[in-house]
């Protein structure tokens, strides 16, 4: 099974083993974004069925959790469920329903992604349902730059995954 991925900063297709470190030199050498500077994450994304399907993503800090659901969810539109996320030991539902129950275990997800993640952090989304593990993520690292408002962007992806080109935000 190819491990292969696409970088979408220069088009070009590198081995998953390779792509943290392609990345940090390419991202280095992208044309300058426009807009405010501010904090962005950098994360990992990776399915836990299916290991050939990966992706990383770039997030300003003021995104909030609930955004990252959705986008993950959008990753597999035929699986629209609902999902959990798990991030050191607290349980953030997502997205909110009437049933959730709010408590010293759980939060809703409208917490801002800056505010929980830390670079370095492993945490993973299960289904709500069947609490089935769905995604693992982790945070690879965070940097300061010119960035347009609220958007995620793919900066890399599997070619088992074909995330659409729009940005999310
Ligand atoms: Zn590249």
């Amino acid at each position: 099974m190819s491990s292969e991925g696409l970088c979408r900063v220069c088009g070009l297709h590198f081995d998953r083993s390779i792509m943290t470190r392609h990345l940090g030199v390419c991202l280095t050498r992208r044309p300058l974004e426009r807009g405010r500077r501010q904090k962005t994450f950098w994360l990992f994304v990776e399915a836990a069925r299916q290991a050939s399907c990966w992706l990383y993503l770039e997030s300003p800090l003021v995104v909030r959790l609930s955004l990252l659901g959705r986008f993950l969810r959008d990753l597999w539109p035929e699986e629209e469920m609902k999902g959990t996320f798990v991030i050191a030991g607290r349980r953030y539902e997502d997205p909110v329903a009437e049933d959730t129950v709010v408590g010293e275990s759980t939060s809703r997800a409208d917490a801002l992604l800056g505010a929980i993640l830390t670079t370095g952090l492993r945490f993973t989304y299960v289904c709500k349902a069947s609490g089935a593990l769905l995604w693992r993520l982790t945070v690879v690292g965070q940097q300061e730059r010119a960035w347009k408002g609220r958007q995620m962007q793919v900066l890399a992806h599997s070619l088992s995954v074909s995330p659409s080109g729009r940005r999310f935000s």
